[in-house]
């Protein structure tokens, strides 16, 4: 069967190839992480369809380039339409598919997901201009020329939303795409493949392929023909995708894993840093920008831990069609089993957890309860990996000295929350954190014109605005002489 219902939606299985639905002989399982349903089967790609995908977007590019901006951003505008006409068929379907809150894919995540194809269409007609300067009388013009093929590959923690992300800029920026969402959750870019047709988007300026990233993942990335590589996933995956981009020294973004810092000052309003850090929980504890190391002040630590603790014990679990349902499921049972591997290693290390640290007996399945580790062993595995499910660790400073080191002390940089009563504190504070994006006093607040990002092996590059044209185009300086004209 090449059509599944999911949620009332037809999704077809199988790639979106050159503008036709193209089958493998081979398929993988999906199942929704609410309650292990059976969903489908779905095309199993490798190296045939890799291939084919990239020559499609290859013959693809010549016209799609020569659109310009605002030929190409009529027709991202009216994608654009299309994702608000069917949003919330676009919600339920994400929701089945990674176990995420309908409530939030309805209200934040799918007109998100709409604002980020316009967002670059715009950006690309209005703001990529560079003013000419003059170098000895010559001009110096600068352009973002479309450079090519981008191959896109997408974590299953927020499918649509990250992909968009890449989708956006790359299309705008006049190259040509293929997309590989990960094998966890493939459905809604099989639904969005649709919409860039009924859109009128040229074949092949967009292909899908789907399956393992060993198998068409691995294989489209060796691809020589690719101008451009953007990756949202973990450091293993971006070391393997590295190694194999530095072959046709293909340009790679990096957008990567964290294990952020939470910080909360002697001087925080408590209420606004329980708040922020039981937030920190949010998607079951999928999200690369969590900031899972809450880092307390001595003197305020009882305190803030007691107010955590009220606020924590409000989070409902359950199933995440429910308005009522603050956090769901993880994704699938193999991450399930990933998360539970350390938690159970903590707990046999002697590690306090104080809070949940076990699945939820009452839902069953792949729910996990929110999990609190205090004062883990500076070092420990619990508190330097990134464990991307329901688990925070919490430790005391002493000093704005003590919680800098200890907020830097890991090998990510995404992203820092800092609480604190303080302008001027918080800004001396926050110049020393290094990571990616540094929230003072709030969380997740997200501009497309804003950099977006990791440090140190949290990523490389930065998305959002000219950043993100930065990289999907090919950045020329056109150097024009004052002599030499006949005219
Ligand atoms: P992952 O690295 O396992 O997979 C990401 C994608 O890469 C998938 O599509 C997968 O199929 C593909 N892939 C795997 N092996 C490949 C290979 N050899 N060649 C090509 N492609 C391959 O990550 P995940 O488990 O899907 O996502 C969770 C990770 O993503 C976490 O580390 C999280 O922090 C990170 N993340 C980062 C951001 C960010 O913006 N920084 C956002 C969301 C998630």
């Amino acid at each position: 069967m090449s059509t599944i219902e999911v949620a009332g939606a037809q999704v077809d299985t199988r790639h979106w190839i050159n503008g036709q639905r193209v089958a493998s002989s081979e398929t993988f399982t999906n199942t929704s992480p609410i309650d292990s349903t059976f969903l489908g089967e779905i095309s199993r790609g490798g190296q045939a369809e890799a291939d084919s995908a990239v020559a499609a977007a290859k013959a693809a590019f010549p016209a799609w380039a020569a659109l310009g901006p605002k030929g190409r951003g009529e027709i991202l505008h009216r994608i654009a339409d299309l994702v608000e006409a069917n949003l919330e068929t676009l919600a339920q379907l994400e929701t089945m598919d990674n176990g995420s809150l309908l409530r939030s894919h309805r209200r934040g995540v799918m007109p998100r997901v709409a604002m980020n194809i316009r967002f670059f269409a715009d950006w690309a007609i209005n703001e990529l201009h560079h003013e000419v300067f003059e170098t000895r009388g010559h001009s110096n013009n600068i352009s973002w020329d479309p450079s090519g093929v981008a191959a896109l590959f997408t974590p299953w923690n927020a499918p649509l939303m990250l992909a968009t992300w890449k989708i956006g800029p790359a299309l705008a920026a006049g190259d040509t795409v293929v997309l590989k969402p990960a094998e966890w959750t493939p459905l809604s870019a099989s639904y969005f493949a649709d919409l860039t047709k009924q859109a009128g988007l040229p074949d092949g300026v967009f292909n899908v392929i789907q399956g393992y990233g060993r198998e068409v993942g691995a294989a489209l990335v060796a691809n020589p023909d690719l101008a451009r590589i953007s990756f949202t996933g973990s450091v293993p995956t971006a070391k393997v995708i590295a190694r194999a981009a530095a072959d046709n020294l293909t340009p790679v973004s990096f957008e990567l894993g964290g294990k952020s810092p939470c910080i909360v000052l002697e001087d925080a309003d408590l209420d606004l840093a329980a708040t922020l850090a039981v937030e920190q929980y949010d998607n079951a504890g999928q999200v690369c920008l969590s900031g899972t190391r809450i880092l307390v002040h001595e003197n305020i630590a009882d305190a803030f831990a007691e107010r955590f603790r009220e606020k924590a014990s409000q989070i409902k679990q359950g199933d995440p069609r429910d308005e009522s349902t603050d956090i769901g499921p993880q994704i699938h049972q193999v991450h399930f089993d990933r998360v539970k591997g350390f938690v159970d290693r903590a707990k046999a290390e002697g590690q306090n957890i104080v809070m949940g640290g076990e699945p939820n007996e009452e839902l069953g399945g792949l729910y996990f309860k929110p999990t609190l580790v205090k004062n883990p062993t500076p070092g420990s595995e619990i508190v330097t990996s990134e464990v991307f499910g329901p688990v925070l660790c919490m430790q005391t400073f002493t000093s704005d000295e003590e919680a800098i080191a200890m907020a830097n002390g890991t090998e990510f940089g995404l992203a820092a929350i800092l609480v604190s009563g303080n302008r001027e504190r918080a800004d001396r504070v926050a110049k020393q954190l290094v990571a990616g994006t540094i929230w003072v006093n709030c969380f997740f607040v997200r501009d497309l014109k804003a950099p977006f990002g990791g440090s140190k092996k949290s990523g490389i590059g930065r998305e959002g605005g000219t950043w993100s044209f930065d990289f999907y185009a090919d950045v020329k300086n056109t150097v024009v002489s004052p002599t030499g004209w006949k005219e």
